[in-house]
This record gives structure tokens, sequence and C-alpha cells, in this order.
């Protein structure tokens, strides 16, 4: 069963309205696909 909400965000790298998995908290970025892939994650 798939239960994963998405929220709509608008990426911090480029600036496109996305959709996350995540409820976005405001006091951090948010990236969308593209953008989230291609910054490497300094811890995971
Ligand atoms: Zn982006």
């Amino acid at each position: 069963m798939e239960d994963r909400e998405m929220h709509k965000a608008t990426c911090a790298e480029c600036g496109q309205e996305c959709e996350v998995p995540f409820k976005p908290s405001g006091d951090r970025p948010v990236y969308c696909r593209e953008c989230y892939r291609k910054r490497k994650p300094s811890r995971y």
C-alpha cells in the first residue's frame, strides 16, 4: 500500500515547483529530484 504523501515545494536550487515525499519544514532548503541527485549528501 502506498501511503507516501507528497508535498509541494519549491526547489532551492533551480526554483522549480516540485513535490517531495516529506513535509517541508521551512528551515531547510528543499530540492527537486534532479537537484537532490546532483548534490552529494555529506551524511546519510
Ligand atoms: Zn531543482
